[in-house]
């Protein structure tokens, strides 16, 4: 995975003047930490978890990554999602580098005791690789603001400091920042409102979302109320389709309850293989579960005119290259997804300042930098005659090449030396 996930800087290199310094800096993770967390269940057995957390460079800042509790969590996983973090980070202009952590775990076979003891245990393993000046923790896949909250006191209890900038995603009342929580949808949704006349979208256009968690739920929240029409929706059980457009409420009531398939049979709803739904028939596409979902075995089959990635590398190169040549306009994850980590920021200088932003504040500069990011890799991509995805990875490592050729102690010594 991170073999395939690095082709894709290799192939931006092409486009810039970099040296052979930054390949070397950035062709592995920094550091990976590798434990074991074992537990004890409420029955009384104990039971273990293998666990990971990799910094993958540290150039631009301290690292920053969420951590996922999932089943199919591994090495190889944690170290292509820390990677994508470095570019997200140098990307959207934070002063972090990227991380990532994971567990081996399926959360619904945990209870809510036994999740707090995993969570703290998770902390106590890797409390000399966290802190917030070093690597800052966030959720992702099946975490949320609670195991965040029982992560920050943790590392409260160990380093016998109250530090909330030490993990973000918190809840409001713990030092979490306003606007944290729909953050990761709203940034895509700016910056596709953004480039809706480039891309030419309309409002009323038809769209298909793959994934129903927290990406998932809220651009179809924020889509819904701009006027568009979510006409098929996945979730982990299955998925829906409705020609005429979902009341978005009844979505999410029906996903509070277990799963949004049970509005199959009502008002018009029929029930869609989940595989199915890259290929129904709307305009836009949005990406919001797992890893590699469109591939070279079903890119051929989209018929939406834009993806939006806001799940982390949906796309694999192979299919790139398919919807590439089928005119698919790819608004890429690096980009797309990055207002989780952005507000995460928001959350972390808030929390050094002891302040806490009005959620006006969050939105506006929110709003700002993916537009300002989205224009920047928008023009490289007409200027380079590169896709979006492309002109992303030019752009993040332009930052990055900068700055690890400023900290190249070599070219100093060669610029100061003295004139003869
Ligand atoms: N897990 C999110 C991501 O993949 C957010 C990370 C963060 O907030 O640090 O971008």
């Amino acid at each position: 995975m991170l073999h395939q996930a690095l082709s894709r800087l290799y192939e931006a290199a092409g486009h810039l003047d970099i040296t052979a310094d930054v390949f070397e800096k950035l062709k592995s993770p920094r550091e990976t930490t590798q434990a074991r967390l074992v537990i004890r269940m409420d029955d009384g057995a104990s039971k273990s978890y293998p666990a990971w957390r990799c910094r993958y460079d540290d150039t631009l800042g301290p690292t920053k990554g969420g951590i996922r509790f999932h089943p199919d969590v591994s090495i190889d996983e944690v170290e292509t999602l820390a990677f994508l973090m470095t570019m997200k980070c140098a990307l959207i202009n934070l002063p972090f580098g990227g991380a990532k952590g994971g567990v081996q775990m399926d959360i619904h076979n945990l209870s809510a005791t036994e999740q707090e003891r995993l969570a703290r245990r998770y902390v106590q393993c890797f409390a000399k690789v966290i802190g917030p000046n070093r690597d800052i923790p966030a959720p992702d896949l099946y975490t949320n603001s609670t195991i965040m909250a029982w992560m920050a006191d943790e590392y409260a209890a160990i380093v016998g400091e109250v530090t909330p900038a030490v993990i973000t995603g918190k809840p409001i009342s713990l030092g979490g920042s306003l606007g944290r929580e729909d953050a990761t949808a709203r940034g895509g949704y700016y910056l596709l409102l953004h480039q809706a006349q480039k891309l030419g979208l309309r409002s009323g256009a038809r769209v298909a979302i793959q994934g129903f968690g927290n990406a998932g739920k809220h651009i179809a929240q924020l889509l819904g109320a701009a006027g568009f029409k979510i006409v098929a929706v996945t979730d982990s059980k299955g998925g829906i389709h409705c020609s005429s457009g979902f009341d978005v409420d009844k979505l999410i009531a029906a996903k509070r309850q277990g799963s949004v398939t049970s509005l199959a049979g009502s008002d018009g709803v029929c029930t869609l293989p989940a595989d199915e739904l890259v290929s129904v028939n709307c305009e836009l596409l949005v990406l919001a579960a797992l890893e590699d979902m469109v591939h070279a075995g079903n890119a051929a089959r989209v018929k939406a005119h834009i993806i939006l990635e806001l799940a982390n590398a949906p796309i694999t190169p192979e299919a790139d290259k398919i919807l590439n040549a089928k005119n698919i306009v790819v608004l890429p994850d690096i980009l797309a997804n990055a207002g989780g980590v952005t507000v995460s920021y928001f959350e972390w200088v808030q929390n050094r300042q002891g302040d806490s932003w009005p959620i006006e504040q969050v939105h506006a500069r929110l709003k700002t930098r993916m537009e300002q990011e989205g224009d920047a890799v928008w023009t490289l991509a007409q200027e380079k005659g590169i896709t979006l995805r492309g002109a992303a990875y030019v752009h993040a490592l332009s930052r990055l090449a900068g700055a690890i050729g400023a900290q190249d102690m070599q070219h100093f010594l060669i610029a100061e030396a003295p004139k003869r």
